[in-house]
């Protein structure tokens, strides 16, 4: 049988959380007509694995309209509690933090089911692909081949990749299990779980020719065997089992997350969970070498719990298991994250750890979050592949701080107490809780602070949060601003922009101003004018207006389209809302634009029609029903304002004063081509 050819800009491998959000990036960028996700299991949800989403995800998912779907859904984790022995050794709450640090997000950490995550995901691919992007299962890549002539031709498919469709027997998971399944399996959380039906095309093969290939193929990942990246780390010998069931306890912090260290019988987490369900992650011994694997049954790990736990009681009914596994420590990460920037992994394909700290999901969904839309950016032509070599550098740094990370909390876990201050073997319970809460900022994920590249515009000898200094061609030099920046929201270049509440000018209603900055692969320019009441103000405002609509964005923008299509630029104004109008502020910050409208009573269909764009200009000022929002001060911006560039992914760009135009056109030189080379355009589609 001779195998079919076909083309594709993106082939995504791997439908997992990291597969998924590659997808749904791609898709809302508008190339859901030429992605290809595929995956070798033919269940669409399972249960067990990840379910813990911190901050920053949920930032992410709010800019794609799914944050309020998982808020409703999921279980919202408030508080930790710390349970250790006493000074006779008997267990007690030594204390009580909160989960999420105050003030760090306007979210905090909720629990939901890595299969209804994954569920919102398919929605949302659908939706936005017009239903022409769909996960392929039961299909495996078999070969990869990259032409090497080729790479650098943006116009090129230099990957090929043959693929394989299983029959239904290869693609369905193992079941593991013995009295409950403790492996993938399908779940009932979904109504529409209806199998894939494999069985008429089992065997038929298709070569694919791809523009890039993203592996999110977990961590036996094939495509990273098949870039010839290898895995750099070590296993402990730790062994952990975990359970999620309905538990009957008198423990009294059963709702809270919770860890629990034993005098002598090791160690418990507790994560509350939806549904009634709670988690328990519970150390089974030591040492691998102590444990026959063939013994270990959910029974047998419940048992485990229940010695941690005395004197308090813990049993579960065996209907009660939603599932349950047991898995050693292990702590690695690829040495290599792409092969010519082509071909690229992400997720647990390229960096491993134990599920304690909740990050495997996150950080992999935020790795295919970075990646995807500087891939989308390079296959339209609005940017040189030059900034696809920010994946590794921004995102094998995150992957290394992740693994230290969880490889200190690991040890802290899953360690003796130490009895006193002799017992140099114990581990200390103080050290635990110190790094169990400035453990917290980094697993929000909102601390990440990428280094100097061509996307990010700050001084090659700064300096990243761990002190070191991170020296890269094309950064640009430091911008000249003092301001008076404090506190979890200020404006730091190189890590997201947090929210702050603004008003809109025009209709007097209160905003998140993230809100206003949709995951759509749009360049934002955030014009801080100040007040412009003050003439030298509006004066310094008006020359940057000129600029961004005569020079910066007309040489990105493709004619035809609308201005706000490549570079949007928005604007927080510190003026009182009602001592000026919407017209006092410069054209260029108002623009007309194209919207649908719905015509009225015997109108048929909706029809485009360009107006004023209300929705551009925003006051940092009170509201009738929501306070003031103080965003200058929570930004720490002073009253001589600034231009913020915010990338696509929402991390900050650049920060520089109104009056730097030529620091505004040199960093947008760097990492957009002008709209005469783009291959793609919102006119043309
Ligand atoms: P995966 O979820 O592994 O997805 C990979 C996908 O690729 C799968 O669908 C697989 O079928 C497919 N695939 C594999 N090979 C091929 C191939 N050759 N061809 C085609 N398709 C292929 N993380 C958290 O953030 N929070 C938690 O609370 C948490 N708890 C966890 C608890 C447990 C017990 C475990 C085991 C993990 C936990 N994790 C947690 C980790 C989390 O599940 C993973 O980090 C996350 O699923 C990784 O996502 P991924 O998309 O990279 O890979």
């Amino acid at each position: 049988m001779t195998a079919k050819h076909s083309y594709c800009d993106i082939l995504i491998v791997g439908a997992g959380p990291a597969g998924l959000m590659a997808a749904t990036w791609a898709t809302a960028q508008g190339l859901g007509a030429t992605t290809r996700i595929i995956d070798k299991r033919n269940d669409k949800i399972f249960t067990g694995q990840a379910d813990g989403l911190q901050c920053r995800t949920l930032e992410v998912f709010q800019s794609f309209g799914l944050a309020e779907d998982v808020w409703r859904q999921s279980n919202h984790m408030l508080e930790i509690c710390l349970w250790n022995p006493d000074e006779n050794g008997r267990l007690h709450r030594s204390s009580r933090i909160p989960d999420t640090i105050p003030g760090i997000s306007r979210w905090q950490q909720v629990v939901l089911h890595q299969g209804r995550i994954e569920r919102l995901f398919l929605d949302k691919i659908k939706k936005s692909s017009g239903d022409q992007c769909r996960v392929e299962r039961g299909v495996l890549p078999e070969q990869l081949d990259i032409d090497e002539s080729k790479i650098d031709d943006p116009t090129a498919y230099p990957c090929t990749v043959t693929l394989r469709q299983l029959s239904d027997e290869e693609a369905t998971p193992p079941q593991l299990g013995k009295s409950a399944p403790n492996g993938l399996f399908r779940s009932a959380l979904a109504p529409d779980d209806t199998p894939t039906l494999l069985q008429n095309k089992a065997g038929q093969r298709e070569v694919v020719h791809a523009k890039y290939v993203i592996g999110c193929d977990g961590a036996h990942s094939w495509t990273r065997r098949s870039i010839g990246s290898k895995m750099e780390g070590e296993s402990t010998d730790f062994v952990w089992g975990v359970i999620d069931a309905v538990p009957i306890t008198n423990f009294p912090d059963v709702r809270n997350r919770c860890a629990i260290h034993s005098q002598d019988s090791g160690s418990v987490m507790i994560i509350p969970r939806e549904d009634g369900l709670v988690r328990f992650y519970i150390q089974i011994s030591h040492s691998i070498q102590n444990v026959d694997r063939n013994t270990i049954t959910w029974e047998a790990i419940l048992g485990a719990a229940q010695k941690t736990f005395a004197p308090y009681t813990l049993d579960i009914h065996p209907n009660d298991v939603s599932w349950w596994t047991a898995y050693v420590i292990g702590q690695r990460t690829a040495d290599d994250f792409a092969k010519f920037d082509r071909v690229f992994i992400a997720g647990d394909a390229c960096h491993t750890h134990s599920p304690k700290a909740g990050q495997g999901m996150n950080v992999s969904m935020m790795d295919t979050y970075n990646l995807t839309w500087k891939i989308c950016s390079v296959v339209k032509g609005h940017s040189p592949r030059s900034i696809l070599k920010t994946y590794q550098s921004e995102r094998r740094k995150v992957a290394i701080d992740l693994i230290t990370f969880d490889h200190k909390f690991s040890r802290l876990f899953s360690g003796k107490p130490a009895k006193d201050a002799a017992d140099e073997a114990g581990i200390s319970l103080d050290e635990f809780k110190h790094v169990f809460e400035t453990g917290n900022r980094f697993a929000s994920g909102t601390s990440v602070n990428y280094g100097p590249s061509l996307i990010v515009g700050k001084r090659a000898e700064e300096k990243q949060d761990d002190g070191t200094a991170v020296e890269e061609p094309g950064a640009l030099s430091k911008p000249e601003l003092s301001s008076n920046r404090a506190g979890e929201t200020r404006i730091e270049v190189g890590k997201r922009l947090n929210t702050a509440q603004v008003v809109c000018q025009s209709d007097a209603r209160p905003w998140q101003l993230v809100d206003w900055m949709p995951s759509d692969g749009r360049w934002r320019v955030l014009v801080f004018c100040g007040d412009i009441r003050n003439g030298a103000q509006l004066s310094k405002v008006e020359k940057l207006s000129e600029y961004l609509e005569h020079i910066l964005v007309p040489q990105y923008t493709p004619e035809g389209d609308d201005v706000d299509s490549v570079i949007e630029v928005l604007t927080v104004s510190k003026s009182p809302r009602l001592e000026v109008e919407l017209t006092d502020y410069p054209r260029a910050l108002r623009p007309l634009t194209t919207r649908w409208h719905q015509p009225g009573t015997g109108g048929t269909g909706q029809s485009k029609v360009k107006s004023q764009d209300y929705w551009k200009v925003f006051t940092d000022d009170d509201t009738y029903h929501e306070g003031h929002g103080h965003a200058y001060e929570k930004y720490g911006i002073d009253s001589r304002g600034a231009t913020v560039v915010v990338r696509p992914d929402g991390y900050v760009a650049l920060l520089i004063s109104l009056e730097d135009h030529a620091a505004l056109g040199e960093f947008f030189s760097r990492c957009l081509l002008p709209a005469s080379q783009h291959l793609w355009t919102r006119s043309r589609g």
